[in-house]
């Protein structure tokens, strides 16, 4: 089947947009403004829907309602086992709703239905469970004092947490700040991502049929520049969680110490390395890299962006690595069999289409792809550079899209390899375990995939190095971020008689 023909005739998605407003203190309502914005099909750029579109005013309405929520109660003051519980049917609806919650993702964001259905939206209840189970188990601890006292450090939920979300994985990046958040006892007041802000309102339609009482999550899509900003600026917001580009993350931390120094966790950018080893099994290093790097169209902040290739291998591994790139399929994200679909929008379309011609023009070798499918929608044909220099452009930024640079030989590997502004993640392909120990131990990432790529769980931490960010999200690692911590300290009575 040539691409072309899986992208002519757009399939309707199986399913309706039935929330489209803000939710603000339980209710869906307009924003404050009345103002709506488009949310584009990427397959095709026409209108899905029109959505209330959410400025600083709102902002400011959902952080009182969140404020109400957190000082008044009930949530906060609820046990741990009454939270958990609520979560725990929040999962069982998001179970009963999979294949709607998954047909709004692939809509709004142009990824494959299947993966929506079957990976991510499962992922999300997922996440919810894991969060579920910590409900009832945070607590703090008895600590032995230098003197004749009783010493309590109590973990205590921060308050109202302010959360940015980005367009790449919409729910679940919705799941790994909502489910940390909630599981603690704080309330929220989340920023979709203006790209893809449908699934984020019908499944928090879910929570509060979970149980969730109002005001406890409040959602507003919106823009960055306008309700991002409001947020990371809103002196009653108490922690800020920002996941997206490195350049905006630098933008969310000064406006958080420029009002209330809100404590802020940034999941941002990466350019992450893939090391393939000369004793590698070719075909499965072949298959690993293509997966790190195109899975999601490449909009990974992980994605395996630098594939450092031993040269007595090289050769093959490039004739490989084409053939599999040619055998991609692309094509409507709601066709069977397809394993990628357009690219987000016309901004990151273009800005792909301009790193594929500074690929050529710095003298990367084109081995195939360079160009868009078809006419319409974002869709851009798997690409990839071979005779990639360390210094070229393609790598070293990032490029959020379907094009792999394979750089020669291994020398200095360590060192080429951290020689990155960024440290979000790093894999390595070899059956050596000396070579995977050093390597595991050098590399500056806050992930280290050993002959495997993305491999993800509710448990394991994920967060960056260097410029990808600072604090972890998921796992044990993340609760820390949603409280905080007291000291309580009561004189022991002197010893009786
Ligand atoms: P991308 O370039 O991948 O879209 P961004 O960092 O621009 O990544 O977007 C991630 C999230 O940050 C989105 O929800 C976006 O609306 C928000 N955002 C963008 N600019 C700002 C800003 N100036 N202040 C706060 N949030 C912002």
């Amino acid at each position: 089947v040539s691409t072309a023909s899986l992208i002519e005739e757009p399939i309707h998605p199986p399913v309706q947009v039935n929330y489209t407003q803000l939710l603000i203190n339980g209710d869906f309502v307009d924003s404050a403004s009345g103002k709506t914005f488009p949310t584009l099909d990427p397959r095709t750029g026409e209108v899905i829907a029109h959505v209330a579109e959410g400025d600083a005013e709102d902002i400011n309405r959902a952080v009182i309602a969140a404020r109400k929520a957190f000082d008044e109660g009930p949530w906060p003051k609820m046990t741990g086992y009454e939270r958990s519980c609520i979560l725990n049917r929040f999962a069982d609806l998001i179970e009963k709703h999979n294949d709607e919650i998954a047909a709004l993702e692939s809509w709004d964001s142009g990824k494959p239905y299947q993966q929506s259905y079957r990976s991510e939206i499962p992922t999300v209840a997922r996440l919810m469970r894991y969060y579920a189970g910590w409900a009832d188990k945070i607590h703090g601890l008895i600590v032995p004092a230098d003197s004749q006292h009783h010493v309590q450090v109590l973990h205590e939920p921060i308050g109202v947490a302010g959360q940015i979300i980005p367009w790449n994985f919409p729910l679940l990046m919705y799941a790994w700040k909502v489910g940390p958040a909630l599981a603690c006892g704080n309330t929220i007041v989340l920023k979709t991502a203006e790209q893809t802000p449908l699934s984020a309102l019908y499944v928090s339609k879910l929570l509060l049929e979970a149980g969730l009482p109002a005001g406890v999550l409040n959602v507003i899509s919106g823009f960055g520049p306008t309700a991002g900003a409001a947020i990371a600026s809103h002196m009653d917001v108490d922690k800020l969680a920002f996941t997206g580009s490195t350049d905006t993350g630098k933008i969310v931390l000064e406006l958080s110490a420029k009002s209330n120094l809100k404590p802020v966790t940034l999941e941002l950018g990466g350019k992450s390395p893939m090391i393939i080893m000369d004793d590698a099994d070719i075909d499965r290093a072949v298959a690993l890299a293509h997966v790190a790097l195109f899975f999601n169209q490449g909009q990974c902040c992980s994605a395996g962006s630098r594939t450092f290739v031993h040269e007595r291998i090289y050769d093959e591994f490039v004739e490989k690595a084409k053939a599999r790139a040619l055998k991609r399929i692309v094509g409507d994200p709601f066709k069977k069999g397809v394993e990628q679909g357009p690219q987000i929008d016309e901004e990151q379309f273009s800005k792909i289409l301009r790193y594929i011609k500074s690929g050529i023009d710095s003298g990367a070798t084109l081995v195939t792809g360079g160009d868009r499918i078809g006419n319409k929608g974002y869709y851009i044909q798997p690409t990839i550079f071979s005779d990639v220099q360390d210094e070229m452009k393609i790598a070293q930024d990032e490029i959020f899209g379907p094009v792999q640079s394979i750089l020669k030989d291994l020398n200095e590997v360590i060192r080429r390899a951290n020689a990155s502004r960024y440290g979000l993640a790093a894999g390595v392909v070899t059956k050596n375990i000396d070579t995977a120990n050093t390597l595991m131990r050098a590399l500056r990432a806050g992930s280290v995939w050993i002959n495997c790529f993305d491999v993800a769980g509710a448990a394991i931490p994920f967060g960056g190095y260097k410029m990808s960010g600072h604090g972890r999200e998921r796992g044990i690692d993340s609760l820390m971020n949603y409280l905080q911590v007291k000291a309580v300290v009561t004189p022991l009575k002197e010893p009786c008689l």
